[in-house]
């Protein structure tokens, strides 16, 4: 009856679902384990009438114009320039850092001299990274770079990714830059914008399709069966003969066989704030003070009249499994490794494609999940 068989409905299966549906005239069946679409993407109405992320900001951006232009098959855009500050010794001030930054943090007279070396040593419009700048012998640039480092950056990856701020080294976390130049925009993608009617409606209409049908409240494991040894898919009990596209968590797709890969997760907490607006701007990290790393007001990136105003207060942890939404995949060589041990046993499934941040275990932007299911499709599916 079904072609393909496709788990899971965020960016990477919702592509390929599209594809196939509409370029090869195939039959799909998506199968997603929560009550919605859209992955970590979905976004919702809440009880101000204000659209609301529900698994974090999604800001859209990307130099891909094939992505923009696919993607625009689905929606119509609102110009967007993402903005964000940073609550750094009281003062809420622009980051990426950049020219501007340095006269909200220094008195003017050293916020000149620092200009003034910085952009006598460095091209306008470049990007230093603060490990670079660490290097520096000139004393001012040294003193600017450690100041960055520990006021931006030290402190916000330690709550990141659990770790103590003196554990933390520059060599890995230190490649942010500082920007030589007035842009306060935190990208500067060429394309930039937010889906006029937000993410969920764009996944709505690429699954709208008579070739595609949706199981949501599903788990793949209640309908689906892998025989590891003999490498074939069982789909309902019957042995399954298309392909299936699986976009979960490669290391539950092969019952943790080889041991956990490790996520970092968050606790999303949102409030309602009985006043128009709560703060100057879309987002704004705390990288020194209180529990959170950042706070959102939705209202700035889907503009809504109310006199209300809903945030959302940001809280990393560790990721358990089976409790927690894996958000984050931690980076290490040893993880690394563990992955490697379970593509190599993906690689010997004939009929099994494998893609999404998920189950390629890296952290993908959703322009980077979109090119890559345009990418898959084009090579394995079609
Ligand atoms: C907090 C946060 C903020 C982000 N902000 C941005 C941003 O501003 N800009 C940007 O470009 N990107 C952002 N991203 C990245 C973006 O969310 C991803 O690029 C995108 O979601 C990847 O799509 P995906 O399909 O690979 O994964 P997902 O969206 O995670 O989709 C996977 C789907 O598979 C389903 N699934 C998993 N296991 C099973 C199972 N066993 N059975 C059935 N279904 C299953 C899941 O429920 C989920 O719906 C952010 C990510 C996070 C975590």
């Amino acid at each position: 009856m079904f072609n393909y068989l496709i788990i899971g409905s965020g960016f990477a299966g919702s592509v390929i679902a599209e594809r196939i549906a509409n370029i090869l005239n195939r039959k799909v069946l998506v199968i997603e384990k929560r009550n919605h679409i859209g992955g970590n993407c979905y976004d919702y109405k809440d009880e101000n009438n204000i659209l609301v992320h529900k698994y974090g900001p999604h800001l859209f951006h990307t130099d891909s114009k094939d992505v923009f232009d696919y993607l625009s098959n689905f929606t119509e855009w609102h110009i967007y320039q993402h903005k964000v500050l940073a609550f750094i010794d009281g003062k809420k001030v622009p980051i990426p850092f950049n020219l501007n930054t340095l006269y909200e943090v220094f008195p003017k007279s050293l916020a000149e001299k620092l200009e003034s070396k910085l952009t006598t040593k460095f091209q306008y419009n470049s990007k230093v990274p603060i490990l670079d700048l660490l290097k520096e012998e000139d004393t001012d640039l040294n003193f600017l770079a450690n100041y960055v480092y520990d006021k931006l950056f030290k402190n916000y990856t330690a709550k990141q990714w659990g770790l103590k701020p003196e554990d933390i080294d520059p060599q890995v976390t230190a490649r942010v830059p500082i920007c030589i130049s007035r842009d306060n925009r935190y990208f500067t993608d060429k394309y930039q914008a937010i889906p006029k009617e937000g993410y969920t409606k764009i996944f709505e209409r690429m699954l709208n399709h008579p070739n595609i049908k949706i199981m949501l409240n599903t788990d793949f494991k209640e309908i689906i069966d892998i025989d590891y040894e003999k490498k074939k898919i069982f789909f309902l009990g019957q042995e399954f003969k298309g392909k299936l596209i699986f976009t979960g968590m490669i290391d539950e797709f092969f019952n943790f066989n080889y041991g956990y890969l490790p996520y970092r997760s968050l606790d999303l907490k949102f409030e309602t704030i009985d006043q128009e607006y709560y703060q100057e701007a879309p987002v704004i990290n705390y990288p020194n003070d209180y529990d959170f790393t950042r706070i959102t007001e939705f209202k700035y990136i889907h503009p809504t009249k109310s006199d209300r105003t809903t945030i959302l207060k940001e809280y990393p942890k560790t990721y358990q499994p089976n409790i927690d939404i894996p958000y984050y995949p931690v980076f290490t060589k040893e993880n690394q490794e563990l992955y490697n041990m379970y593509k190599e046993d993906a690689e010997k499934i004939n009929d099994l494609i494998l893609i999404g941040r998920l189950a390629d275990y890296k952290y993908y932007d959703m322009d980077d999940a979109i090119k890559r299911a345009l990418e898959v499709f084009e090579e394995r599916v079609e």
